[in-house]
């Protein structure tokens, strides 16, 4: 007897491949939950003891099996999901691999009642060690009910590995948020030791996020919709002041599964740019819905990660709609939601196809999408007539001299195009103050109501940011030294701070007796109050210090743009209006403060006209 080769056991073989799917409770939660959904059902409630340690039960209205169906759901690959190869490439249904129950099987002990409305009597299933214990017709109400106890009672090994009950309830949370939000229009409840944790009512998806992500959410959520024939994204980002410090509440859904992707979740982040600090996070939830041919959800075991055929177009379409629906959250004029210039330089929307290809290509939907004027993604062949077509917007009217610096000038402004920017200026014929707080600046179609202290915060903001990443801001000399008596911490602290101080145009010394002593300051700091203007940045940013995590530089910027802004309440000259107008449309993102306020709101003709109801 040389050979040493030989089958394993079955229930060995089985233990692991069960490994592959089910990893821990929360894992299990997911499978169960998701059959339930398979199942048609429309209410679905999950108990667990011990974090799932100890029991997992699924309780759905679905449509239920038959006896025999109910033994067979055990057997790896059964499932009644798909028949032949070509059914994976349109699967509409959460699971397909007909491996779950059976990778539960073998890991647990297992009940499962069930019963279809057109039989009388349902059966009862015990399972242990992947055999059938016990099957036996009995009273059960439409539907399934599934539990699992003592999860890797026969493997010591894995039990030992898994965490804290606390940290594997948060993974069973997670699963069971994620198919909650997927489905509104179903009943979800979640009770653990007990006690309800969660009692979802079926409702809208707004209603589902807002009841699952806290009340906090519901006046903050932009609205996101975008439709093509190729695909369709729909949901909610939060409004930028809903962005986190930590990855917290993001959400992608492709036709309803939960998906982790960074590069998507790129796309989103690049929507938000300039809207939020560069190191905080925004809060989405976006569902994705394409035909399902287009992606490819058999590359993962847990299915968390997906292939799609066309990943850079799938990355311009969201990003493009997370862009349009903030631009309409802040009722500015057109932000740049045109697509990036990146992207037309993709081999899929630039290669040469081969002459077939092309006209394959060309007749397709998508295709259209991006191509065809009026479509929300329409890209122009090339980036020359693309200036053309936006060179109208410019078109200086008769009194605009200087008022816009550059703008009348072809050469400037294809320059400004290339450099990225792609943003309507509006030409502006008169200003008027009101309340000492807001600009109405009259353009050639309507008005605009600029809120004067938030868009001033606006352009302090770029000066400094440019002046700390790029160069050194004028300083005003200070006629006579102004020594700044400061506390030793706050020494410490402005003894940081002083190399960034410096580049936005302050100059402050150290004397003999190690006193901070102020030379000169930026431009922008009135005489006088030199010595204000720090005791309030140090105070500032001990403040700011403590609940957002910016860098330090972006801090600083922060702290100085809110604090040199004109505040509301005061008055302002007619140029000192049009100064501040000027400067606030040379910004990078005019429409919104650093905070995340618009800046200003737009009034347009025919806007006023719907207002008079005509
Ligand atoms: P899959 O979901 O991939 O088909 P599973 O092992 O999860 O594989 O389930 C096997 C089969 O058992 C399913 O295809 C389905 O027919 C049946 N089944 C499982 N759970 C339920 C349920 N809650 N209600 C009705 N049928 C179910
Ligand atoms: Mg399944």
């Amino acid at each position: 007897m040389n050979n040493i080769i030989h089958l394993l056991p079955d229930h060995i073989a089985n233990q692991i491949a069960a490994g592959e799917v089910i990893q821990r409770p929360a894992s299990a939660v997911k499978e169960l939950l998701e059959n339930a959904v398979d199942a048609g059902a429309t209410t679905i409630k999950l108990l667990v003891n011990d974090a799932g340690k100890a029991l997992i039960q699924v309780i759905d209205n679905g449509k239920g099996m038959s006896a025999d169906d109910a033994k067979m759901a055990f057997e790896r690959h059964a499932t009644s999901k798909i028949s032949q190869i070509e059914d994976l490439f349109r699967i509409k249904t959460m699971g397909f691999r007909g491996e779950a129950l059976a990778s539960i099987a073998a890991v647990a002990q297992v009940e499962l009642k069930t019963r279809r409305a057109e039989d009388e009597l349902g059966s009862l299933v015990e399972v242990a060690h992947s055999k059938i214990i016990q099957q036996e017709a009995c009273v059960a109400p439409v539907g399934t009910s599934i539990s699992m106890k003592n999860l890797f009672f026969n493997i010591p090994a894995r039990r030992n590995f898994l965490k804290s009950n606390a940290a594997e309830m948060r993974h069973i949370m997670d699963e069971f948020i994620r198919v909650a939000m997927a489905y509104p229009e179903i009943f979800f409840s979640l009770n653990s030791n007990g006690q309800e944790v969660y009692h979802l009512e079926a409702g809208t998806r707004k209603q589902r996020i807002v009841q699952i992500l806290g009340n906090s959410y519901n006046a903050k959520l932009v609205n996101v919709l975008e439709e093509t024939d190729y695909m369709t994204i729909s949901g909610f980002v939060g409004k930028p002041e809903t962005a986190r410090k930590t990855r917290g509440d993001q959400y992608f859904f492709v036709n309803n599964r939960f998906i982790k992707s960074a590069y998507l979740n790129h796309a989103v982040n690049a929507a938000f740019e300039g809207m939020i600090a560069k190191d905080s996070f925004p809060s989405y939830v976006l569902y994705i819905a394409l035909d399902p041919t287009q992606v490819d959800i058999n590359v993962h075991p847990t299915k968390q990660e997906i292939k799609f055929e066309d990943e850079k177009i799938i990355y311009a379409f969201v990003q493009a709609a997370v862009k349009h629906a903030l631009a309409q959250f802040s009722i500015a004029p057109s932000l740049d939601f045109s697509l990036n210039a990146d992207i037309q330089g993709l081999d899929a929307v630039s290669k040469p196809f081969t002459a077939h290809q092309q006209e394959a290509a060309v007749s397709s939907s998508l295709y259209k999408t991006f191509s065809q004027k009026h479509q929300a993604h329409f890209i122009e062949p090339t980036p020359k007539s693309e200036l053309k077509s936006w060179k109208d917007f410019f078109k200086p009217s008769a009194d605009s001299s200087g008022t816009i610096a550059g703008l009348s000038d072809a050469n400037t402004l294809e320059e400004q195009y290339t450099g990225g920017r792609l943003l309507q200026i509006p030409q502006v014929q008169h200003y008027l103050q009101v309340q000492q707080s807001y600009i109405i600046a009259t353009t050639a179609t309507g008005f605009l109501l600029v809120h004067q202290q938030l868009a001033h915060e606006r352009i302090l903001y770029e000066q400094y940011s440019q002046a700390v990443h790029n160069k050194q801001a004028p300083t005003q000399k200070s006629l006579f030294p102004i020594p700044l008596e400061l506390a030793e911490s706050d020494k410490v602290l402005l003894q940081e701070l002083l190399p960034d101080l410096h580049l936005i145009g302050y100059q402050i010394e150290e004397d003999e007796q190690h006193q901070y002593v102020i030379q000169g300051t930026p431009a922008d700091v009135s005489t006088g109050n030199e010595k204000h203007a720090i005791d309030m940045l140090i105070e500032q940013f001990k403040h700011f210090n403590s609940d957002v995590n910016f860098s330090k530089k972006e801090k600083l910027i922060r702290c100085m743009a809110k604090q040199q802004a004109t505040k509301t309440g005061t008055q302002l000259e007619l140029k000192e209006m049009a100064a501040l107008v000027t400067a606030l449309f040379e910004c990078n993102t005019p429409n919104i403060s650093p905070t995340g306020n618009p800046t200003y709101i737009e009034y347009k003709g025919n806007y006023l006209e719907q207002l008079f109801k005509r």
